[in-house]
């Protein structure tokens, strides 16, 4: 029932808009004049000052013609560096870039898809709950943009977040959740020659907390890894400052809490047994979420899916995007493949099929959940 030729035309035009993460300012005018010629409302929140784009989130809402609970459709507007001055090529079915940018598939086959999926459902004026749709800002910069929207601005629970490779039909049901560590073990200088009673070795106390981090592979859903420890001093000093930045992910929010606990402790201990301080400590880059098969709303887009003659399948993810946010603020997001593959790269590229077949479960999904 899409309309495939308006589809391409619509993502090729978005890719050819420049948006690397903070220059968003085009490509959401361009989504909120498309989006406001159907009949959507328009709304551009303040977040600007805090994610440092040219614009906000966009929030785009088709209120609905019938009952049934409110769906969100999210997807990002910025892309990764090279992406502008993208000139898509099409062939064989296949849309790439000209070989000097990424294609901006992450996320704009997304992008697409939503719009398509609303152009149809008003232009067939099919039955459907109120939909909103979300197109966010800096996603590759640290999920910025859906870190700091206005979540009273969404009355959906569930939202769907076009925005994964693998093939339409694919469905993350866990992604991680990520705490940064960024500390910095504070001893005390002295001569290390005339006086080293004097001073404590920030550089022996740091090698003391780490050595009794368990990192690397915690469990099957948890991980931990230190990315660099810094200090540097003449031989003949005893060093004052030493600094440490890691990471750990895990797949439940209980596990990261614990793992970053455990990481700050040893550093805790470390300093206490030496005499150091200890500054800086944990920051929440995104929570945790999972979903198991037989959640209520993994099952209506399984359903979504095969409506749309799509196979589906379940996965989990190793990273974080705008779903992680949406859930530690109380929605219920899942991601889905969109066919975007070798994303990040110059050789990016989407199959119209992939593209085609996002839309039409957009518009599965949105028709469907009338409930
Ligand atoms: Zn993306």
């Amino acid at each position: 029932m899409i309309n495939k030729e308006r589809l391409l035309h619509t993502f090729l035009d978005y890719v050819q808009i420049d948006s690397e993460s903070t220059h968003e300012g085009a490509m959401a005018a361009r989504i909120a004049e498309d989006l406001q010629a159907i009949g959507c409302q328009i709304f551009v929140d303040d977040s600007a000052a805090k994610t440092g784009s040219e614009t906000g989130n966009l929030y785009c809402t088709l209120p609905g013609n019938t009952g049934g609970e409110p769906i969100l459709f999210a997807a990002h507007m910025d892309t990764v560096v090279p992406g502008a001055g993208v000139k898509p090529v099409v062939e064989n079915g296949v849309i790439r870039s000209g070989g000097d940018t990424v294609l901006g598939g992450d996320d704009k086959s997304g992008v697409a898809a939503i719009v398509e999926a609303l152009r149809t459902i008003v232009e067939h004026n099919l039955p459907h709950p109120t939909i909103e749709a979300l197109f966010t800002v800096c996603e590759e910069v640290g999920l910025r943009g859906s870190r700091h929207m206005d979540y009273s601005r969404i009355t959906a629970k569930k939202a769907a977040v076009l925005d994964s490779s693998g093939d339409a039909g694919k469905i993350i049901t866990a992604a991680p959740g990520q705490y940064k560590l960024n500390a910095a073990v504070i001893g005390r200088r002295a001569h290390a020659g005339v006086a080293p009673e004097e001073g404590i070795s920030a550089i022996q106390v740091l090698c003391d907390a780490v050595s009794h981090m368990n990192l690397l592979r915690i469990d099957e859903e948890t991980t931990a890894n230190i990315g660099s420890i810094s200090a540097q001093y003449a031989t003949n000093i005893v060093p004052e400052r030493a600094e440490l930045v890691g990471e750990c992910r895990s797949r439940r929010d209980d596990k990261l809490e614990a793992q970053g606990q455990h990481m700050m402790d040893c550093l805790r201990t470390a300093c206490g047994r030496f005499g150091a301080t200890l500054e800086g400590g944990l920051t929440k880059s995104y929570s945790a979420y999972s979903y198991t098969g037989d959640d209520p709303f993994v099952q209506e887009i399984i359903a979504a899916c095969r409506k749309a003659g799509l196979e589906p399948s379940l996965a989990a993810s190793g990273g974080g995007s705008d779903a992680n946010n949406m859930s530690a603020n109380g929605l219920k997001a899942l991601v889905l493949g969109t066919g975007m593959a070798k994303v990040h790269t110059v050789q990016e590229e989407l199959t119209v099929k992939n593209l085609e077949d996002t839309a039409a479960l957009v518009l599965a999904l949105a028709v469907t959940s009338e409930g």
